[in-house]
């Protein structure tokens, strides 16, 4: 080989960053062109700035929570800004971490005031012996670590409110994004609100072989104040481990918990040998389904392979690999 050609790059080598901004009932027919860019500019502005910061040696850790952030930061996606309301007509979100290198992990629950949970589910890994804070004592906990606050209605928009109106008139009781569509579609504009789904996550595996995950929510819309979903929950909507993969979640919470469904996807791989396809095929198309689950996983394994896969209609989702252009899509093959 001569000077001029480059050496192959081990797969292992070659950088990986995945995120995912929810699942459900995403069709072509229910969205407009102008939406459908929004969405897909925001996804792509995000990984390429995670893929600058992998190119730059960053750690996966700290992609993942900067892809994190950044969704959160924007209001098309159900997490920080632009947050679900609970019945109650206030916010409650939920975050978590976890780095592959070591399984630390960071998660908060029911915050109402740290303007990005994403950082205080850090602060808790690496600034607490604990792993997971609620509540007044979680934003209490963010504030004291320097943590922007901000006031609980700084997370409400427009948009958000007249999916909880429309919850609350129909009255569907509590409902996640995925579920309750068809009442409400033709009412609903160009996506029905309650169906589209906003969790938003990260995972990546960096240059140097480490893994991480990070997972952020609102929650469901109406959803009855007090409730947690698997968002935070390390093992049901976000596990890291370098030994196996990094994986991140969205969908309905309360099944997602009950099926392990993040380590179900490493316990597979780890203990029944399966690639990381195999593994989350299982979980999403066989396990999740078992429960009534519904929605969908981002991974990434040690060995650079990527899973998208959902069992809903579609899912925001996005990756990006070594130093090649980004890839984003919204619908799956029923969504078209
Ligand atoms: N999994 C989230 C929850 O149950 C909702 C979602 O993914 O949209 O809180």
């Amino acid at each position: 080989m001569n000077a001029a050609t480059p050496t192959p790059t081990p797969e292992r080598t070659r950088p990986v960053l995945a995120i995912h901004g929810g699942a459900g009932t995403l069709l072509r027919s229910q969205m407009t062109p102008a939406k459908e860019r929004e969405y897909l500019a925001a996804m792509e502005s995000i990984l390429l700035a995670g893929q600058a910061q992998l190119a730059a040696g960053a750690a996966a850790l700290d992609v993942v929570v900067e892809a994190v952030r950044r969704l959160e930061e924007c209001e098309l996606f159900n997490a920080g800004r632009g947050a679900v309301y609970t019945a109650a007509g206030t916010h409650e979100l939920d975050a978590s971490v976890m780095d592959g290198r070591n399984l630390q992990a960071g998660a908060v629950a029911g915050v109402t005031r740290t303007r990005n949970p994403v950082l205080a589910a850090r602060a808790v890994m690496q600034h607490s012996e604990h792993l997971m804070f609620i509540g007044a004592a979680a934003d209490a906990f963010a504030a004291a670590q320097g943590l922007a606050q901000v006031e609980p209605a700084w997370f409400g928009t427009e948009a958000r409110l007249a999916q909880l109106r429309r919850a609350q008139e129909t009255d569907s009781g509590a409902l996640l994004d995925h579920d309750g569509q068809s009442q409400v579609a033709a009412a609903s504009g160009p996506i029905d609100e309650r169906s589209k789904t906003g969790t938003v996550g990260a995972v990546a595996l960096d240059a140097q072989g480490h893994l991480a995950a990070a997972t952020s929510t609102g929650g469901m819309t109406n959803k009855r104040p007090g409730r947690v979903g698997d968002s935070p929950i390390i093992g049901a909507g976000c596990y890291a481990n370098d030994a196996t993969v990094a994986v991140s979640c969205t969908g309905t919470g309360e099944a997602f918990m009950r099926s392990c469904a993040a380590f179900d996807v490493s316990a597979l791989m780890a203990y029944a040998g399966l690639d990381l396809a195999a593994a989350a095929e299982r979980v999403v198309h066989q396990h999740l389904p078992q429960v009534g689950g519904s929605g969908g996983l981002i991974a990434v394994s040690a060995r650079g392979e990527i899973s998208l896969c959902f069992n809903s209609e579609g899912m925001y989702r996005g990756h990006v690999r070594g130093d090649e252009a980004p890839a984003v899509a919204i619908y799956g093959e029923a969504g078209e």
